[in-house]
């Protein structure tokens, strides 16, 4: 038989995510390589989520999710970064988390051959879903900061140069995995005002949207003056509730495009997640409180990762969001391969990370070679023991 994999899927076989949590079992090393949170969400959501089960929520949703929980979303959007209003009835649709909404976008919107401007390091399942729906990456490199401090940013120029007639979504992920950079009003501008004249979908990935540090604020580009009308917004429970495996995300945006994604998401998934959406409204119409104490309490795991990476001799981006930190290897490994640096590093040190090279078309794998993501969503032993061990690398 000839190889089994359709072309359209060529190069994303298997990931690094595998390959590094199985070195993290066979050494015993702590694992800060995968991006979810070893510790449970508030009790106020789990414990509507395990009321829920054994009663008729159950059994299939409504196919666009339960009214209690597009209602919430609606709010809770408008209440938390002042967003426009969105209806809960035509605008707002339930997802089996953000992934789905992603992915159901670009088969609703995607004619072949169709061009999706994104950022790149390139969060993983975004050039698969493009792939699959037959468009193409246009990826624009998200440059680190020259000294270390200060954010990410990208070079205007080679924004607009990415954008052809043959575009058609503008793909863009703030807060950021995995530079943790959240873009700034400037940067936001520039994306609204080449969306608005080369008429461009956009579609944002806000599932990091809370957990932003330093007083930084994440600003939704659906709030720019013209953006609402073209752009959907995708954001889930996973990260804001620590309930990754729930997969219950959403998007909003104008009936005409949450028509089209519903469209493709009836065939993928249909519904999911019953008994936890209902936990999941309960979640976001939580007070204030909740929402800036998880960011609060992430700033303080980003602060102890960063001082021990930087105690280990390690130079660190520390991000402004999200649950990563990144590492430049160049001066602590000879031929400056973050790849060979995280294979080594479980032997080296029993800590595992995740080479930022992954998130990296292979043209541009010179950019990301050096760079290496510490995830630091981890309980504080956990952490406390990770940066004790990173210490036998000074
Ligand atoms: C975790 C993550 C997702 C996936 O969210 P789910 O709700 O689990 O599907 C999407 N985008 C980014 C940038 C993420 O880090």
């Amino acid at each position: 038989m000839t190889a089994p994999l359709a072309s359209r899927l060529r190069g994303f076989g298997t990931t690094i995510f595998a390959e590094m949590s199985a070195l993290a079992v066979a050494t015993g090393s702590v694992n800060l390589g995968q991006g979810f949170p070893d510790y449970p969400g508030p009790p106020e959501v789990l414990d509507v989520a395990r009321a829920a089960i054994g009663t008729g929520a159950d059994q299939y949703p409504p196919g666009p999710g339960i009214p209690e929980l597009r209602a919430a979303v609606a709010d809770h959007r408008q209440r938390s970064c002042g967003s426009p209003a969105y209806d809960p009835d035509t605008e707002v649709l339930v997802t089996a988390g953000a992934t789905e909404a992603l992915a159901a976008a670009m088969l609703a919107l995607l004619e072949p051959g169709d061009e999706v401007v994104l950022f790149e390091p390139i969060y993983d399942s975004y050039s698969a879903s493009v792939a699959m729906a037959g468009g193409v990456i246009r990826p624009v490199p998200l440059h680190p900061p020259e000294d270390g401090a200060g954010p990410w940013t990208f070079d205007e120029a080679e924004l607009r140069a990415a954008i052809t007639p043959r575009t058609r979504l503008l793909l863009v992920n703030s807060p950021h995995n995995p530079t943790g950079t959240v873009l700034s009003g400037e940067e936001l501008a520039v994306l609204a005002e080449l969306a608005t004249t080369h008429d461009l979908v956009v579609l944002t990935d806000e599932v990091y949207e809370h957990l932003v540090f330093d007083g930084a604020r994440h600003v939704s580009l659906a709030t720019l003056p013209g953006m609402r009308e073209r752009t959907l917004v995708v954001s889930s429970a996973g990260k804001t509730f620590n309930v990754t495996g729930w997969k219950v995300g959403w998007v909003c945006g104008p009936a005409a495009l949450v028509a089209a994604v519903r469209t493709a998401k009836q065939f993928l998934t249909y519904v999911n997640a019953g008994p936890f959406q209902p936990a999941v409204a309960a979640g976001l119409r939580l007070p204030g409180a909740y929402f800036t104490g998880i960011a609060r309490d992430l700033q303080y795991r980003r602060d102890v990762l960063v001082a021990g990476l930087r105690d280990a001799g390690l130079p660190v981006i520390s991000p402004r969001a999200t649950y990563f930190a990144t590492v430049d290897v160049r001066g602590v490994q000879p031929d400056g391969d973050g790849l060979a640096f995280c294979r080594a590093l479980p032997e080296r040190a029993g800590v595992v990370a995740i080479p930022t090279v992954v998130f990296y078309t292979p043209e541009h794998a010179a950019l990301g070679r050096h760079l290496v993501r510490f995830a630091f969503c981890k309980n504080d032993a956990v952490l406390a023991e990770a940066v004790e061990r990173l210490r036998r690398l000074a």
